[in-house]
C-alpha cells in the first residue's frame, strides 16, 4: 500500500545521508519530492533522476536553509512547480561542528544553530500560509538524541537540537486547531556520511552500547518519518520520536 499517493513533500538536505534515504522511501510510497541540497548537485540531480524513474515528480534546488531570502524564494518556486500544494514539510539539513567548549570559536556555534534551527524558523514561517489555506499539513523536524540528552564536545549541536524539540512543540500548539502537525524525530547513531568521518572503534563501541546492537540506518529513520508525514499518524502531534535502538532507555 502506497501510503503518500500524489502528496508534496519538501525535503531539506537530502543529497546524501537520511534525508536522500527518506526521499527514496517517500518517492516509493508515491509522494512528489522537492528536496534541496547546499553542494552537492551531482548526487542530488542523481537522486532526482530516481525518484523521477519511480513515476513521481521529483526535483532538486540548491538553497541554503538558514538564510531566510533563500527558504523563502525556494518554497515559492516549489509551489510553482508542483501545483501549489505542500503537504509535508521535513527540515533535515544540518551540519556538525564538534569541539569542546574550550576550544568552540563563535563562528562554530554561530553556523551550526543557523543551520540546525534557524533554518527550521525559516522553512516553517515558508510553507506556513499554504497549509493554514489548506488546513492540513505535517511539518517534522530532524532533532537527535543528543537535544534529549546532551553530548560532551557538541554544546552547539545538542543546543541547536533542544531549540528543535521547543519549536517544534510550539508550533504544534500554535497550529494544531489548523490541522497542521508538528513532531520531531530523535535518531540516535545513523550510519551516514556524517559519521563517517569517525574512528572505527569509536563507532564499535557505541554500536555495542545500542540495546538493539547496531547502528540505525538511513530508511530506519525515514520509516518513522513515513509514519508522521502520512495519514496514519493524523492525531499525533507535538511529539518527539526516538528513532535510536533503545540507545536512551
Ligand atoms: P549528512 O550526511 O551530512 O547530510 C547533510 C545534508 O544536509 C546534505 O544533503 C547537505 O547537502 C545538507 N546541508 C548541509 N548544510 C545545508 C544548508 N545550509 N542548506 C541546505 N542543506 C544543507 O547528514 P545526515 O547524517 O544525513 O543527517 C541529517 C540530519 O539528521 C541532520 O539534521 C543531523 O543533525 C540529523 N541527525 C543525524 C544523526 C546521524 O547519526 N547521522 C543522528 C541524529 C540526527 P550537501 O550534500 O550539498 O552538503
Amino acid at each position: 500500500m502506497k501510503l503518500l499517493e500524489g502528496k508534496n513533500v519538501i525535503i531539506t538536505g537530502a543529497s546524501r545521508g537520511i534525508g536522500k534515504g527518506i526521499a527514496q522511501i517517500f518517492g516509493q510510497h508515491g509522494a512528489n519530492v522537492a528536496f534541496t541540497y547546499s553542494s552537492s548537485e551531482a548526487p542530488a540531480l542523481e537522486l532526482q533522476k530516481e525518484l523521477e524513474d519511480m513515476g513521481v515528480k521529483a526535483k532538486a534546488y540548491k538553497s541554503n536553509a538558514a538564510s531566510y531570502e533563500d527558504s523563502e524564494a525556494l518554497v515559492a518556486q516549489v509551489l510553482e512547480d508542483f501545483d501549489g500544494r505542500i503537504d509535508v514539510l521535513i527540515n533535515n539539513a544540518g551540519i556538525t561542528k564538534d569541539n569542546l567548549l574550550m576550544r568552540m570559536g563563535e563562528e562554530d556555534f554561530d553556523s551550526v544553530v543557523e543551520i540546525n534551527l534557524k533554518s527550521v524558523f525559516n522553512m516553517t514561517k515558508a510553507v506556513q500560509r499554504t497549509m493554514l489555506k489548506q488546513r492540513k499539513g505535517s511539518i517534522i523536524n530532524m532533532s537527535s538524541v543528543v537535544g534529549i540528552k546532551g553530548n560532551a564536545g557538541q554544546a552547539n549541536y545538542a543546543a541547536s537540537k533542544a531549540g528543535m524539540i521547543g519549536f517544534t512543540k510550539s508550533i504544534a500548539l500554535e497550529l494544531g486547531s489548523r490541522n497542521i502537525r508538528c513532531n520531531a524525530i530523535a535518531p540516535g547513531f545513523i550510519e551516514t556520511e556524517m559519521t563517517d568521518k569517525l574512528d572505527e572503534k569509536t563507532v564499535q563501541g557505541w554500536r555495542d552500547s545500542i540495546p538493539l546492537k547496531r547502528g540505525g540506518k538511513p530508511e530506519d529513520v525515514a520509516n518513522a518519518c513515513l509514519f508522521l508525514a502520512s495519514d496514519l499518524s493524523d492525531y499525533v502531534t507535538g511529539q518527539v520520536l526516538s528513532v535510536d535502538g533503545g540507545m536512551l532507555t
